[in-house]
């Protein structure tokens, strides 16, 4: 498409990849071509980049772009498509109740789009159906930030990475998933000598690099923790003083944690006792610890007790809100934070807000002069695609993701879409997903539209066009915004531009909050455009009433948290008795990333150089699982769950945990006949998050013959 910027100059953007949330300078060139680049100057990446951000330039041709709405499969004004859609969701609010319709999200939308999305919802339509494939990734780490601290805040920031002389990373490989992140904690390994504890059921490229692995079972994280509080008061290492000023129910949580025990996980974790305690009196013996966690942790039915169990750890110590110490949550896409921010999940209402708390749910409709405000929690992810299976939901609509491919039970995904009387497609590429749009809604992609996202350490950053949106394709926000005033609310949803959009959500932020509420970007109400344009980028809070430049890099090192009585919680972990075992189904199944590709491939599939790295979808084996099943290395096997099959190229490698497998998430038909690895996934969920237990589903193998 034509520049927006001049050829040459670059434009200072963020990479709409990982949480990490790089910082680049992409310069379009004359030839159309787009140069990417680090940007030297952003506080996440300070100029570095991984495969995936340096192949950006890769993946800006238009070759399967969506151009232009669609209706029914043809082509369509914007009008009749905008309309068909507003008609038909108004027509069944009015028939069916606000309940009967839902949209489904993503954490690759901007923030602005996000706002305006949830704000149609829960102020307009008067539901709160609306969640995000984000839940898909980090909602039991939200639950159990919101179960300690009373908010979903994270206390620390990047650079603690680098000022910790131990870091763990607990269901994390930080050095395919978070690469510029691992970047860091590696050049401060090797320049200070920071110690790092990998766990994880199999070995990795984040193990290789770190001087202890633990190859736990699946799912054993709260007895790792819970072995490790009990080692911590036994040995001494309460922070009496810390607990007792800033922190309530430490009992319960301790007694658990003796009923636990070493012995008890020993025998849960299946690490041997003596090497069990060697990482335990690492940790206690080092004040400046860092325990990082991600997808190993939250995907998974007891995510949220793991997230409580690694906190309590470091409220008994202190450990947190300190340089170089704290739990750290690092989040899976590159606006998921953004999405919590807005309350874009099922069961949060507006910046940090609870729809369970009626002064919140009164001040945000006030703010938003709304004729309703929901009052309860709507349907998180995997239940949203039950009720829209069942008719309970009769018209969806999806934005930025591709569910038919990335829902647990993807089969029965697809089967629900294809039974759905009205689904609405906003996207850039036509993907398993579009297939069953009534209404297809052509999405500006990253490069051409314009607004902010937050990365892990809460740090907002612009995301800049330097490119027109190609054919008849709109920003997100600006659709939404197009069907809300269709939908008779015009006037709540004039919005002129994404700063107008991000001067609001920050001003609701500020507005009536007593300090009671970590989420305030107040001070950010009153940018102009021009200063929108430039914003630097900033991490939350940034309170109207603070003259700082900058947000606080840190939070709670002095408690302050955000509950009622300003107190943390520890939370109790009993552990959960263990899974019966079906033998039909004897191996977990792990799923998860690889270094080169992204999602389902909708973008990074585009890059030769990225498609280099694995060219098939794998399925990692150890020797003596493949010996038993009859599998031959890098023979073709199928994955057999009770929900679906898959197939893959066996790699049989000691660096897979026996008794369980593991199989990328990335691969759709599109790619690999029978590539779809959640086509296997269960879809039990986390009863406290609602994140689906992704890395956890029974399956079986077999050799592949072909019919
Ligand atoms: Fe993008 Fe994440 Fe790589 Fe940074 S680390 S360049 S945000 S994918």
């Amino acid at each position: 498409g034509p520049g927006l910027a001049p050829a040459n100059a670059g434009v200072k953007t963020a990479c709409p990849y990982c949480g990490v949330g790089c910082g680049i300078v992409a310069t379009p060139r004359p030839d159309g071509a787009v140069d990417i680049g680090g940007d030297a100057e952003h506080p996440a990446n300070f100029g570095r980049l991984c495969s995936k951000g340096s192949a950006l330039g890769e993946t800006l041709d238009l070759d399967d772009r969506l151009l232009v709405p669609e209706i029914d499969g043809q082509r369509a004004s914007w009008d009749a498509a905008l309309a068909r859609v507003a008609e038909t969701f108004s027509a069944t609010i009015a028939a069916h109740g606000p309940d009967s319709v839902a949209l489904y999200v993503s954490g690759q939308l901007l923030t602005e789009d996000y706002y305006v999305a949830n704000k149609l919802m829960k102020g307009f339509v008067g539901s709160a159906n609306i969640d995000t494939n984000s839940r898909l990734c980090m909602a039991s780490s939200v639950a159990g930030h919101v179960r300690a601290f009373g908010s979903d805040t994270v206390p620390g920031a990047y650079e603690d990475l680098e000022t910790a002389d131990l870091v763990v990373l607990v269901g994390s490989n930080l050095a395919w998933c978070h690469p510029v992140l691992f970047q860091r904690l590696a050049a401060a390994k090797a320049g200070r000598g920071t110690r790092i504890v990998t766990i994880d059921p199999r070995a990795t490229a984040s193990s290789e690099a770190s001087d202890l692995h633990l190859a736990v079972a699946p799912d054993s994280d709260v007895a790792l923790f819970a072995g490790l509080l009990d080692h911590l008061e036994r040995e001494g290492c309460a922070d009496r003083a810390y607990i007792e000023a800033h922190t309530r129910d430490a009992e319960p949580a301790l007694a658990a944690a003796r009923a636990c025990g070493l012995a008890g996980a020993a025998a849960a974790t299946g690490i041997d006792e003596h090497r069990l305690a060697a990482f335990y009196r690492l940790w206690a013996g080092t004040p400046r610890v860092v325990t990082v966690y991600s997808q190993g942790v939250n995907q998974s039915v007891v995510g949220t007790d793991k997230v409580s169990a690694i906190i309590n750890c470091h409220l008994f110590t202190g450990r947190i809100g300190r340089a170089g110490a704290g739990p750290f949550s690092v989040t899976g896409q590159p606006n998921a934070m953004g999405g919590r921010e807005v309350g874009g999940l099922a069961n949060m209402l507006a910046a940090h807000m609870s729809l369970a708390d009626p002064g919140h749910r009164d001040l945000v409709q006030r703010f938003w002069r709304s004729p309703v405000i929901a009052d309860r929690p709507g349907l998180k992810a995997v239940d949203m695609f039950r009720a829209v299976a069942d008719g309970r939901i009769k018209a969806l609509w999806i934005m930025s993701t591709n569910p038919a491919d990335s829902l647990p039970k993807a089969d029965a995904a697809v089967a629900a879409l294809a039974n759905c009387p009205f689904v609405v497609v906003s996207d850039i590429v036509r993907t398993d997903t579009t297939r069953h749009a009534h209404v297809l809604l052509p999405a500006a992609g990253w490069g051409e539209k314009s607004g902010t996202v937050t990365n892990s350490e809460r740090r907002i950053s612009r995301q800049r066009a330097f490119l027109a949106p190609p054919g008849e394709a709109r920003a997100d926000w600006r659709i939404i915004c197009d069907v809300a005033a269709r939908m008779g609310f015009a006037e709540a949803f004039a919005f002129a531009s994404e700063a107008e959009v991000f001067r609001e959500h920050a001003a609701l932020s500020a507005h009536g909050n007593d300090g009671s509420r970590d989420f305030d970007i107040g001070g950010l109400a009153d940018l102009g455009d021009a200063a929108y344009a430039d914003l630097a980028p900033v991490q939350w809070p940034r309170a109207r009433t603070t003259a700082a430049p900058e947000g606080p890099i840190r939070l709670f090192a002095d408690g302050g948290f955000f509950t009622a009585d300003r107190r943390a919680r520890f939370v109790a972990t009993p552990l959960a008795p263990a899974r019966a075992a079906d033998p039909r189904f004897p191996l977990i199944l792990n799923t998860g990333r690889i270094r080169d590709q992204w999602h389902t491939m909708t973008r990074t599939g585009k890059s030769p150089r990225l498609m280099g790295h694995l060219a098939e979808p794998l399925c990692e084996i150890h020797p003596a699982d493949a010996a038993a099943h009859a599998i031959a290395t890098a023979s073709l096997v199928q994955l057999e769950s009770p929900h679906g099959t898959m197939l893959a190229r066996a790699l049989v490698t000691e660096r897979q945990r026996r008794g369980s497998v593991f199989a990328a998430m990335h691969w759709t038909d599109q790619f690999a006949a029978k590539g779809r690895v959640d086509a296997l996934v269960d879809d039990a969920v986390d009863p406290v998050s609602g994140q689906p237990g992704l890395k956890g589903s029974a399956v079986r193998i077999q050799p592949f013959a072909a019919a």
